[in-house]
């Protein structure tokens, strides 16, 4: 492995006090993949004091000190070491009672969450593996160190971690570690929201509609919103899957853009509550959208999630089945009320569902000509919202007419006659249409 000189340098340093060293975790799993590292680990035998005086000549972060990390600032980069570490006593499915430095890296692999994650590197040994992490790999295969269901006690985390790693890197989860990272999904309950959120967005981005299905008793359970679709039948000749089945298509047509994602998650998580049969036997779901607004609002506020996202998650589930044509005069009115970013959204989420539907219909062509028709308003000088309007309230008054309500009234009835390519949006025509206005009222 070609280390970058500054995590050359503190190996060097450490192994020169006395100490051993390695990097450890992420970049020797994605070395081994043959994949670019982002950051370098360093795991020594040096205890945190140590660490300090081994590197007393470089500003030093002491924030993870007490759990043995200390970062080294080098070149403007931070390498966080850490000191061989194992862990016990696990209490609420997450931290340890108690960690204890140990002089050996075989015993600080042993804590580590899966095997492809345990495997430490160093310029002499090369690579330290007690696991087998890098056959299972090879066989791309994902394994915990040890006993599967053990390790997900003592840490709930690791089960959104172990989906995180399976679709980042294509791994079949071997059937124990599957079946426990199932059954002990009841316990995702007891994690800090903010980190399940954080874990979802990091599976949302990754995930293909089979993935969402492979693991949705864990996904259930980290969002149970979401166990009311699995199996929901449509009864609908449009819809050939359940709900969830469905939804995962959705997500899976999705670009990699988080609010798209979870749109595409939640948008019809009102379905089941909204079902209802008609005489001939067919579902509906009526107001469907705005139950299910109702329920990504509710689920994006308890995982803790930027409201930005959330607001524009509930937009997009919320106005999932409003109309958008190629007519520019109503798209219009959509960026106007919306905002073009949300709105090109939409209809990527539109496109989306309706050919996630299974049935072999064909998307309508009218999806390109909405895209094509919104591409060119965009190029078009703006006349979205009264700010685009070539005149304003001052111009008005000018003209007499007395400042009050009637202001904004009547420059938003401007705004839509030139929306609807009934007037330019030109100052002269403006004031002339106003002057009119004016006068007949
Ligand atoms: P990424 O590329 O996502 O950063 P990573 O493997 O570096 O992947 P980190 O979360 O940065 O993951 O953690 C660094 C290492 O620490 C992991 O490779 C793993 O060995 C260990 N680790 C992290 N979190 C846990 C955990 N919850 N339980 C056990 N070991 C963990
Ligand atoms: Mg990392």
């Amino acid at each position: 492995m070609k280390l970058p000189e500054g995590a050359a340098f503190c190996l060097e340093r450490l192994e020169r006090a006395g100490f051993s060293a390695y990097v450890v975790g992420g970049c020797v799993r994605d070395w081994v993949l043959g994949l670019q590292p982002h950051d370098y680990d360093i795991c020594t035998s040096a205890k945190p004091p140590e660490i300090c005086q081994v590197f007393s000549d470089f500003p030093l972060i002491h924030s993870g000190e007490k759990h043995g990390t200390i970062g080294v600032i080098f070149q403007n980069e931070v390498y966080e070491i850490t000191t061989f570490r194992t862990e016990g006593d696990y209490r609420d499915s997450r931290h340890p009672g108690w960690v204890k430095f140990v002089p050996q890296v075989e015993a600080d692999l042993a804590r580590r969450d899966f095997t492809i994650n345990a495997m430490a590197w160093n310029p002499k040994t090369g690579l330290t593996d007690p696991f087998g992490g890098q056959k299972d790999l090879q066989n791309r295969v994902l394994s915990t160190v040890g006993d599967p269901e053990t390790r997900f006690r003592e840490d709930a985390l690791r089960i959104l971690r172990g989906v995180r790693f399976a679709l980042r890197y294509g791994l079949t989860p071997r059937s124990e570690t599957l079946q426990a990272m199932i059954s002990l999904a009841p316990t995702l309950h007891a994690l800090a929201r903010e980190r399940v959120y954080a874990e979802l967005c990091q599976i949302l981005l990754l995930a293909k509609g089979e993935d969402l299905g492979t693991f949705c008793p864990i996904l259930t359970q980290a969002v149970p919103e979401l166990a009311p679709m699995v199996g929901f039948l449509q009864h609908n000749p449009h819809h050939a899957y359940d709900v969830y089945t469905h939804t995962a298509h959705v997500v899976e047509q999705m670009p990699q853009d988080l609010t798209l994602r979870w749109a595409a998650l939640l948008h019809d998580t009102g379905k089941p509550q909204t079902f209802t049969l008609d005489e001939a036997g067919h579902g509906h779901f009526y107001g469907h959208p705005e139950a299910s607004r109702r329920i990504a609002h509710q689920v994006l506020t308890t995982l803790k999630a930027p409201t930005a996202l959330r607001e524009g998650v509930e937009m997009l589930v919320g106005n999932h089945m409003l109309l958008l044509t190629p007519d520019k005069k109503l798209l219009r009115k959509r960026i106007g009320k919306y905002g073009p970013e949300l709105v090109e959204k939409l209809l990527t989420l539109q496109e989306g569902d309706f050919s996630a539907k299974g049935t072999g219909l064909p998307t309508p062509e009218d999806f390109s000509l909405t895209r094509k028709a919104l591409e060119e308003l965009l190029q078009e000088p703006p006349a979205f919202t009264l700010r685009d309007l070539a005149i304003g309230g001052k111009d008005l008054l000018a003209l007499g007419y007395p400042s009050g309500p009637i202001l904004g009234k009547t420059l938003n009835a401007l705004l839509e006659q030139v929306q609807q390519e009934q007037l330019p949006n030109e100052r002269q025509a403006l004031l002339e249409a106003a002057e009119k206005a004016r006068k007949t009222k």
